[in-house]
Parts: C-alpha cells; structure tokens; sequence
C-alpha cells in the first residue's frame, strides 16, 4: 500500500517528534515540572494582541471574505500591507504582485521547490540544517547537496560551497536566523556568498535561486540585523513565517516574496501561485490573513525580551558549567556540543536527569545537541541542577 516514496520518511520519522513523545511520557510518570523538555521549537510566549486581532476581524470583515476562497496567492489587500511594511524596513520595492501567502514557511519553500526544480537537480544547505529541507526536496525529485559544518562558528564554509555549485544547482537554502544554532549570518557573509552564486550562475549559464527560510527573522538579540538577501542578490527569494513572530504556529500563515529581479520573475510567481494549489495547500487560511494585516497596521509581535533573558540564563549556566556551544543571536536554540563523540549516547545520559534535548544529527551535524530555550523561564531555573551534574558526570566543571 505504502509508495516507495514514502517509506524511508516513514522509517526515520523526526527524532524530534519522537524526544517530545518522549517528554510527554516521562511527564505523565515523573510529574511535569520534574522534566526539562528542551527538545521542540514551539513557540511559548503568548502574544495577546493576536486574540483582540482575531476578534476585530470576525466582528468587522464580511462572512464571505472571512471564510471564502479567494485568489491562490491570497487577498491582494493582505499582500499589498505586507509589502508596504517590508518596504518601509527594508528600502525594497514590492508590490503586493511580489508576494504569495503561504501555509506557513514549510509550504512556502515548498511552492518555490515544486515551480523550479527537475528531477536531478541540486539544492545547495549548510549542515546543520532543519531536517525537513530533506523532505521538501525529494518531493519533488530534486538532490540535497550538504556543505559540511563550520563547527568554530556555524558560519557557511564559503570555500566548500563555491567548490560544490554544479551546473545542477538550482537552488541554496539558508536559514537566518539559523535553527539549530541560533546563528545570524551577517551582510558580509550574504554579499560574498552573493558574489559567489553570480560568478557560477555566469560560468555555467544558469540560474540559481538563493532560498532564505526566515521563520526567526523577528528573533534577533540585542539589535542584531539580519541581512534582507533580495538587496544583495537579483535571484533570492525569501519565505517567511509568523508562527515564531506571533507565537501563532499552528494556524499555518507565511508567505513568500519573489522580486521583480529574479530571472522570469512573472513566471515564477505565476508558478508559485498555481504550486500553492496543486499541492493541495490552494490558498493560506483566509481568516488569519485578514489578523495578519491588523497585526502589521497595529505593529503586533512577540515580546522578544522574554526570549533574550531565557537566552542569557540557559547560555550563562551552562557555559559555566564547562559545555561548550556558540552563543546565539537569533531563533530560540542553543547547540551544544556533546561532551562525547556520539551525541545520541550524551542524550541518554541527559534523559536520566530528565533533561529532553535533540540529537545534532537530526541535522546532519552530529557531536552536538540541539536545546529549544523557548519554555518558561521557571523551566530553565529547575533544569540547571541538573545541567550541572550532568557537566560534573562528564567532568567539564572547572
Ligand atoms: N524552517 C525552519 C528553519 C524552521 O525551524 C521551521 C519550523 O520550526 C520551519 C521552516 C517551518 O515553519 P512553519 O511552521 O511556519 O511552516
């Protein structure tokens, strides 16, 4: 019954789902404030403004536009408020013919995959990386290419990456911020790896897509930017997400910009758009559309700083306690590097003390953990005894 498609997803199901299944378990058995469940990216800082966003839209917009189909790339007004305020940011110039709402970002890199790619050609990530890129790409026969992983700063390695573009490569994924690492890649890094993608795309006659997953945009510390790639490249296109912004994952609302720049720009929008109803998605949620737009005009998003103090607390503490991982400036993680070769034995031990965490192979980087600081800070503050015997169990304590 199962296609052969299907069958390798089924067997390696996300070691991620299988940690938080795990912590539900132990919870029911040691009660949940006795397990620090680090090990899944849902955002947990309410954001109130989107309930009085919600009820705003129900009470004032009609039946029919709340609740009907509408154009495949989303109501024009919605595309047309993003794009102003994108404009506005980030001295672009996109009108709401630029963008396509999306059922969050997954499936907004999934309509960009599904327009360009043939079977065989290559998508370029940089290990670690969100593991569902796999996924995406071999829905539609396409194949990853890794760039192995900078372990001193989780930075791309720009040599290995201009050595692997191939007359094949069709597109680069990045993600910035960057889960696992929490990393941001700043302008220099987007310019040189822009340089680079001309010079190939000029050698090989080609066009390459420089894809950016910027679900974490808004989860950036201490004034940080990160870098907005369609100024510093005419093929990028950026697919965004508010499930982190707005704390708002499960309602499946993102969109996708394609600049005019890009090569057969008109084309592809016109791709994207019919992807985003034949691979079954047809249009973004129509209700939360319309919240989206209030929340722009009324400037909603989450309280960053509950995210920041998490940070400083789960970064000091267990820097203290002699683990080793680069401090992040953005997203929600901290990757840490496993005090053993296989990390996966590291997260055993963790387990003992009731400590959840991710192997870092789940994003092809193994030697490393990945922790989810996105809980509540009282989480954090019971957990770090337990850190600390861990680190002592290891002997990192100084
Ligand atoms: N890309 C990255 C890097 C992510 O971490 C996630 C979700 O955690 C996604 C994409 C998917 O986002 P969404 O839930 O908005 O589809």
């Amino acid at each position: 019954m199962i296609s052969e498609k299907m069958k390798p997803f089924m067997a390696n199901n996300s070691a991620i789902r299988a940690m938080f299944e795990e912590g539900k378990r132990m919870a029911a058995v040691y009660g949940r404030e006795n397990v620090y469940d680090f090990s899944l990216g849902n955002p947990n800082v309410p954001v109130p403004q989107v309930t009085e966003a919600i009820l705003d839209v129900v009470k004032n917009e009609d039946f029919m536009t709340l609740h009907g189909y509408m154009s495949n790339a989303g109501y024009e007004d919605v595309r047309q408020t993003i794009a102003e305020s994108l404009n506005k940011r980030f001295g672009t110039n996109f009108s709401f013919k630029n963008l396509i709402m999306t059922v969050g970002a997954a499936s907004g890199l999934n309509i960009i995959l599904k327009s360009i790619l043939n079977p065989g050609d290559e998508v370029i990530v940089f290990a670690p990386y969100f593991v569902e890129y796999n996924a995406y790409v071999r829905n539609y026969d396409g194949n990853v290419v890794v760039i192995s992983p900078d372990t001193e700063t989780f930075m791309p390695k720009l040599d290995e990456f201009e050595a692997k573009i191939t007359a094949k490569t069709k597109a680069v994924i990045i993600n910035n911020p960057n889960n696992p690492t929490g990393v941001v890649y700043d302008e220099a890094t987007i310019k040189a790896m822009a340089a680079i993608l001309e010079k190939k795309e000029k050698k090989f006659g080609t066009s390459i897509v420089l894809i950016s997953d910027e679900p974490y945009r808004e989860l950036a510390y201490g004034g940080i930017e990160v870098p907005f790639v369609t100024k510093y490249y005419h093929n990028a296109v950026v697919g965004y997400s508010y499930s982190k912004s707005l704390s708002v994952p499960g309602e499946r609302i993102g969109y996708v910009v394609i600049p005019d720049e890009v090569d057969d720009s008109a084309a592809l929008i016109g791709a994207a758009t019919i992807a985003n109803r034949v691979i079954g998605c047809v249009n973004a949620p129509s209700l939360v559309q319309k919240v989206i737009k209030y929340c722009i005009e009324h400037e909603v998003t989450v309280d960053l700083e509950t995210y920041e103090k998490n940070r400083n607390l789960i970064y000091g503490a267990l820097t203290e306690y002699g683990f080793t991982c680069a401090k992040p400036d953005g997203a929600f993680y901290l990757f840490v590097k496993s005090p053993v070769e296989n990390e996966k034995e590291f997260c055993e031990v963790a387990k003992k003390h009731h400590v959840l965490v991710v192997p870092g192979s789940s994003f092809a980087c193994p030697g490393y953990v990945r922790l989810a600081y996105c809980v509540s800070y009282e989480q954090i503050e019971r957990s770090l005894p337990a850190f600390k015997k861990i680190a002592e169990e290891y002997g990192l304590c100084k």
